[in-house]
């Protein structure tokens, strides 16, 4: 089965930020796969922008290093990262300056797609747009690329929502999240809405409860001081967890096309009930041997940043009522791990009796690692002895199903690059969604504040604090192990 690959039309693509760790270590070695897999056009050409200063043969070498480091593909050897780096330049630029913007300028064609990449710290989004402008480099066509964080809270995503749409229509803004990149996580509305079998089960009425986790074993070592003004609420509940959350309980959307799916889903943040405080449970991690705990990674001896939260929320609409969502994330944990389990409510009556135990269908979409859809069902044990039941897989590993294919699926990063080029912006996050959900995460937010919250410590290799095992348990259910 071999994917079909639609090579894009001609593009400039500037990556402000050019030089980066983002950029060395995603964007560029995304970019130079999808040239590998025939979909970047010979006339293509990406330009690096940051203030280093270096030409276009010193960016070159750069950008050869990258790519050599995270992941080439497997045409590295054979010239074609040669001819890669041929449609690569470099300009010297100050997002807060005047200086190498006449040169950028010069170096984009007209009549071509446009689009600029905001790989820079969020402070400098809004001068980025004011000079694209002001030196004429911003069509009416072209568009720019917006790496999260989106915004500190509520106050903030708007005043940034504002800025760019002085200088761009929101149709020109993609704000990127790599979680809808993920092959998965769009196999997730493949499988809801191109088949007959799950979405009519999909409501209160079948499913138990949803569990999202989001697992990790890397803790905030180099970027401490950064997180610990964030923390997991803000890095990862509030867009990561809460994109899931949106895709696995919309409504199905009229086409899948940009503005219908965004609806959808901003109507389910929209949906969200206030998150009662007694069902949100915060962790640190605590040292570990000779590994510091999350208080000396952050170097706040008296940090209240939580680096785990898990929270119970609920979804007010006639589809999910009475239904629990419980979402999970943290740092250090016992694996690296992502998962959307949907956990199908008991058959109504065990024709078995008890002794066949408790069977649940659950429907489980892995992430990562080993991306995939399992679904888990009850068949009979083999053998004598009576009618024991046994649950089992039905497995859909992309590995499996696609073979040696498996190794050319785009990952989230690449795909949605493109996607920018065509100008698809159905896996973008529109502004009013991403305030939404700063409108939900900032009272819990702000309460923490004014109770003076302390989260609870966690064992490195552990699933999180046990107050998260018992915010399962207090219902009568329990996390699913995190396995890797
Ligand atoms: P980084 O490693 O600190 O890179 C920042 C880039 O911005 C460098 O290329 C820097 O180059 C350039 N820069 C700084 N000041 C500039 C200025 N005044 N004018 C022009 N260029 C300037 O940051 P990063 O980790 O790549 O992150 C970039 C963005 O992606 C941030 O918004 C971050 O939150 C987001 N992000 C990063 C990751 C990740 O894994 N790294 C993941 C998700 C989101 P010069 O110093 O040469 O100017």
């Amino acid at each position: 089965m071999v994917s079909r690959v639609i090579p894009v039309d001609p593009f400039d693509l500037v990556i402000f930020g050019g030089t980066g760790d983002l950029a060395r270590r995603k964007i560029l070695p995304g970019l130079f796969r999808r040239y590998c897999a025939g979909q970047m056009p010979e006339d293509a050409r990406i330009t690096g922008a940051a203030r280093s200063d270096l030409d276009d043969d010193g960016y070159r070498a750069f950008v050869a290093e990258a790519i050599r480091e995270f992941g080439g593909g497997r045409a590295c050897e054979d010239g074609t990262l040669e001819q890669f780096l041929q449609r690569l330049g470099y300009v010297t630029v100050d997002a807060k300056g005047e200086a190498g913007w006449a040169e950028l300028r010069a170096r984009v064609r007209p009549g071509l797609v446009r689009a600029f990449y905001f790989s820079v710290a969020p402070s400098l989004f809004g001068d980025l747009a004011e000079r694209l402008r002001q030196f004429d480099l911003a069509t009416d066509q072209c568009r720019i690329v917006v790496e999260k964080p989106f915004g500190h809270d509520l106050a903030s995503a708007r005043t940034l929502n504002a800025t760019l749409a002085r200088h761009f229509d929101e149709s020109q803004i993609y704000r990127i999240d790599h979680y809808l990149g993920k092959e998965t996580v769009q196999n997730l509305m493949a499988v809801r809405f191109g088949n007959m079998l799950f979405e009519p089960l999909w409501n209160a009425q079948y499913v138990d409860h949803i569990q999202i986790t989001v697992a990790e074993t890397v803790g905030v070592g180099g970027r401490g001081s950064y997180y610990d003004k964030s923390g997991a609420m803000r890095d990862m509940v509030q867009n990561h967890l809460m994109q899931l959350l949106c895709l696995i309980a919309m409504e199905p959307p009229a086409r899948f096309e940009p503005d219908s799916v965004r609806d959808e889903k901003l109507k389910v943040i929209r949906a969200l009930d206030p998150v009662d405080w007694h069902h949100v449970v915060r962790g640190q991690y605590e040292p570990d041997g000779d590994q510091p705990g999350y208080r000396e990674d952050a170097e706040n001896p008296r940090s209240t940043t939580e680096s785990f939260v898990a929270l119970k929320c609920h979804i007010s609409n006639w589809r999910w009522a009475g239904t629990p969502f419980y979402l999970r994330t943290g740092k250090r944990l016992r694996a690296r791990a992502s998962e959307i389990a949907v956990v199908f409510k008991d058959a109504p009556h065990s024709i078995f009796g008890s002794e066949a135990g408790r069977h649940r269908n659950v429907l489980s979409i892995r992430l990562q690692p080993n991306e995939g859809i399992t679904l888990g069902v009850t068949i009979k044990e083999p053998g004598p002895g009576g009618m024991r039941l046994i649950d089992v897989p039905l497995d859909m590993s992309f590995a499996d199903a696609l073979g040696p294919d498996a190794a050319d699926v785009p990952d989230a990063y690449e795909r949605l690059i493109m996607d920018v080029i065509r100008g698809n912006q159905t896996l973008f996050m529109r502004g009013d969604e991403v305030e939404a959900a700063w409108a939900w995460t900032d009272p819990l937010i702000a309460g923490w504040e004014t109770r003076g919250d302390v989260p609870k410590p966690y064992d490195t290799g552990s699933s999180g604090p046990d107050d998260s095992l018992m915010l399962m348990h207090r219902d009568g259910r329990k996390w699913r192990e995190i396995r890797p």
